[in-house]
């Protein structure tokens, strides 16, 4: 199972929220902004191996399982491409 790593920058985020329907791991923040909640996806079941940490205003997720594409879907389909994926190994 690839690892791999979103980052989401806070300040190129203009809450569009096309990322949300590509993949549901992506929510409306607080603050009007997207963000990432692992539980939020209702048909796969958070491990908790999963890390959504916020750092220097980026949201850095990382997950270990097959929704690798649905994110890459949601990157590729943000308008302002605030959102990075990297496969980060094994
Ligand atoms: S699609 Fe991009 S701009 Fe829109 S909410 Fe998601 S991350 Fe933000």
């Amino acid at each position: 199972m690839p690892k791999y790593e979103i980052t989401l920058e806070k300040a190129t985020c203009d809450g569009i929220f096309a990322c949300l329907t590509r993949d549901p791991r992506f929510v409306e923040d607080d603050d009007g902004l997207a963000t990432i909640d692992p539980d939020a996806d209702p048909v796969y079941d958070a491990t908790g191996e999963e890390s959504v940490r916020l750092e220097d205003g980026r949201i850095v997720a990382t997950f270990d399982d097959d929704r690798l594409a649905e994110t890459r879907q949601a990157a590729k389909a943000c308008p302002v491409n605030a959102i990075d994926v990297q496969e980060v190994g094994e």
